[in-house]
């Protein structure tokens, strides 16, 4: 074992998850801090009993006085239904959880990463997004909490790295799905899927034409592990996602194709300010971590529906009434 303290904030959430298990295998310790707002104990249980996971429950909104070598900053709730449900405490936690994070971070000379979103460019109009791109962002919006809240990171990171001399990551994250993503938390890869496998009506906001582009969490935790190895010159922000663009109605059509389901598409209304396209331009991490997603949507969809259907079956999570 290498013995580095690897703190991940969020670390009980739906990616904190997979990175901890990936890091744990590489040899690493983990600090996760959580405070279950949408993490669960049921998705860190696998962990509990391995000497080298040490969990910590603790609100990133106070300071945290910890000896750690790096720091995943993932504390966020990244679902739309999710962060708008306490908005404040959303900005907050971005903002403050930031603040607390790189002051930390600091004190012990730790390299830290944030987990950026592609919402930082609100509903572009520059498609493909590329990194040199400012976005569009609503700031008095319903979305607006995350999208500043991530923006202001971003910013707090870059001034710490530029008046502190701190060695940063920014990752801009795109759509991610997989396993242990929540399943009531209202993103497009979960609903459908946990609406096909009960054969319930696959809810279809606007007309559907909105596009996304989504990568399999596997793909991502390589990404974000091999941007916190890469040279200290490095520092972002880099897009991670996967660069296929899909409109949401065909990936309503796959899953109900892919579960076998006769469910049917039912349509309601757009919320406020969702973005109308979004595909990452991935060019700078091909080029300076020489990464590219290898799971294609249909795999991942496959081992994600795979994974709802054994949890609906053994009775882990409930059946929607
Ligand atoms: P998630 O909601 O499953 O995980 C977030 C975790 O943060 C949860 O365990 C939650 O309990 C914890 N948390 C929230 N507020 C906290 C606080 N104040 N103090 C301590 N812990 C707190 O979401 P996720 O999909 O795993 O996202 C992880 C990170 O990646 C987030 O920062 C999110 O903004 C970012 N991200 C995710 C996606 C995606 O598609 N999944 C896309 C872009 C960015
Ligand atoms: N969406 C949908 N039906 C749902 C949930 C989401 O049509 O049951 C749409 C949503 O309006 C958006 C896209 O799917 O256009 C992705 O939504 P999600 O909440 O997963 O993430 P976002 O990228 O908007 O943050």
């Amino acid at each position: 074992m290498n013995g580095e303290q690897i703190l991940i904030s969020g670390g009980a959430g739906f990616i904190g998850t997979h990175l901890s298990r990936r890091l744990l295998a590489k040899g690493y310790d983990i600090l996760c801090v959580d405070n279950f707002f949408t993490g669960t104990k049921n998705n860190i249980i696998e962990f509990l009993d391995n000497p080298h996971f040490e969990m910590l429950r603790h609100d990133v909104t106070f300071p945290l006085y910890v000896e750690v070598d790096q720091i995943y900053n993932l504390a966020c709730p990244a679902s739309p239904i999710h962060y708008q449900h306490d908005p404040v405490q959303t900005t907050k936690t971005s903002v403050h959880g930031a603040i607390n994070m790189l002051g930390l971070a600091k004190r012990v000379r730790a390299k830290i990463l944030q987990a950026s979103t592609s919402e930082v460019y609100g509903d572009p109009s520059v498609h493909p997004q590329t990194e040199s791109y400012w976005g569009n962002v609503n700031p008095i919006g319903p979305r607006a909490c995350y999208d500043e809240g991530k923006r202001c990171a971003e910013t707090l990171f870059f001034d710490y790295h530029r008046q502190h001399g701190l060695a940063i990551k920014v990752a801009r994250l795109f759509n991610t799905y997989g396993p242990n993503m929540h399943p009531q938390d209202g993103r497009v890869v979960s609903n459908f899927i946990m609406q096909a496998l009960q054969n319930r009506p696959i809810t279809l906001f606007g007309d559907g034409e909105q596009t996304r582009s989504f990568c399999y969490v596997d793909d991502l935790i390589e990404a974000l592990i091999a941007l916190m190895e890469s040279d200290s010159s490095v520092t972002g922000p880099m897009n991670l996602g996967n660069p296929v663009e899909f409109s949401i109605r065909q990936l309503a059509e796959t899953v109900i194709r892919l579960t076998g389901s006769s469910s049917q598409i039912i349509y309601k209304s757009l919320p406020t300010d969702d973005p109308k396209q979004r595909q990452p331009n991935i060019d700078l991490a091909r080029k300076m971590l020489g990464w590219e997603p290898k799971i294609q949507l249909e795999e991942g969809l496959k081992r994600t529906i795979a994974y709802f259907d054994e949890q609906l079956q053994s009775g882990k999570i409930a059946t929607d009434s």
